[in-house]
């Protein structure tokens, strides 16, 4: 059964198909551009944009793959976490044409779709495993004892590690999403230069808070020059991969388990994959870097496992706030 995933919570327009026997069979993911000048992501450009390209997308992925449309079996789309306008494009685009072919429409959770997105991979963890799930909106430890059954360990207390890299992206006069631009300048820099803070790793427990970070970041552009910024691009992501690989320890051991999947747009970073494998060598797993950041590969693949959720009675319902410890735990059939 060929299930086909939208995702629009934010700022990129993903559509793919997966297939339980033959994975992403087709895949397309479109980024919006028109936010780059603000600086982040305006909510009603965003909505405008997914209204403009999904439909032809949807088409585009069906020629890809083949199929007519009465071929699929479910529609999986994104119902929240995000920006509401946003995710009210997917979720109307999906329920409407869920209903049209008479076939199951299931409302995914954006993080569980990021959460299990390294299960997409030939080398999957098994659960249980501890989760760290970094992205634009989100720094999340989460002990995952099986499908839906998550518990949050600790979180950020004010940005999100993609948003750190965002605003120091802008800080250093990079374009946006930062976290690529930033990652790209640091390559060229040396990260022991200027001394960075490692935010909350002398207190116990698993939160983070990058707030102090970026104001020290600020600071330190404001003193130094053009030829500076290198080394303060390295030294500012060493201090975050830092942080997070001290934390990943810590909750390992806290939960005592053995696996960590990192998942969400930051999990792409290279040095954040290259400290963590140092750190605990063998026992991480994260996805391939198209799949770290927004797509519709997840988004079907995380339908695949809600497919006894899937409803036909044509409601639109969206969650822009969804915790989600709120998910509930899938029957133990369901996790295969
Ligand atoms: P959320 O998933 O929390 O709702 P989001 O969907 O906007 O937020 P993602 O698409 O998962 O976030 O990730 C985007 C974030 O990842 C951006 O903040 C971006 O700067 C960051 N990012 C992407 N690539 C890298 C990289 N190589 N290094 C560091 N950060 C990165
Ligand atoms: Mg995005
Ligand atoms: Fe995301």
């Amino acid at each position: 059964q060929s299930i086909l995933g939208i995702e629009s919570s934010c700022d990129e327009t993903g559509v793919a198909i997966y297939r339980p026997d033959g994975g992403i069979v087709a895949e397309l993911v479109y980024t919006q551009a028109d936010h780059a000048a603000y600086g982040g992501v305006v909510p009603e450009l965003a909505s405008r944009d997914h209204v403009r390209k999904l439909p032809g997308m949807i088409r585009e992925l069906l020629d890809q793959a083949s199929l007519s449309p009465d071929e699929l079996g479910a529609v999986a789309y994104t119902a929240g976490p995000g920006l509401a306008g946003a995710l009210l494009v997917g979720a109307s685009t999906g329920v409407a044409l869920a209903r049209a072919l008479d076939i199951p429409a299931i409302a995914v959770h954006h993080m569980e779709g990021h959460l299990l997105s390294p299960l997409l991979e030939a080398n999957a963890p098994a659960f249980p495993f501890l989760a760290l799930l970094v992205s634009g909106g989100h720094t999340m430890l989460v002990e995952v004892a099986g499908l839906g059954r998550y518990r949050l360990l600790g979180e950020t207390l004010d940005d999100a590690a993609g948003e750190a890299f965002d605003k120091t992206a802008r800080l250093l006069g990079l374009g946006y999403p930062g976290g690529p631009e930033v990652a790209r300048l640091a390559e060229q820099g040396d990260p022991e230069r200027f001394d960075f803070p490692r935010p909350m790793v002398n207190r116990p427990g698993l939160d983070f808070s990058f707030s102090g970070l970026k104001t020290h970041t600020r600071e330190l552009v404001e003193r130094s020059e053009k030829a500076d910024h290198a080394d303060i691009a390295a030294g500012f992501e060493r201090a975050v991969v830092d942080t997070l690989v001290i934390k990943c320890k810590r909750a390992l051991k806290q939960a005592r388990l053995k696996r960590l999947v990192i998942a969400g747009g930051v999990s792409a970073n290279q040095r954040l994959r290259q400290a963590l494998d140092r750190a605990l060598p063998g026992q991480v797993f994260y996805p391939r870097p198209s799949l770290c950041t927004d797509n519709g590969a997840m988004i079907a693949h995380a339908g695949w496992y809600r497919r006894h959720e899937g409803r036909r009675d044509g409601l639109i319902a969206v969650r822009p706030r969804w915790p989600l410890e709120e998910l509930p735990p899938a029957p133990e059939a369901a996790e295969r």
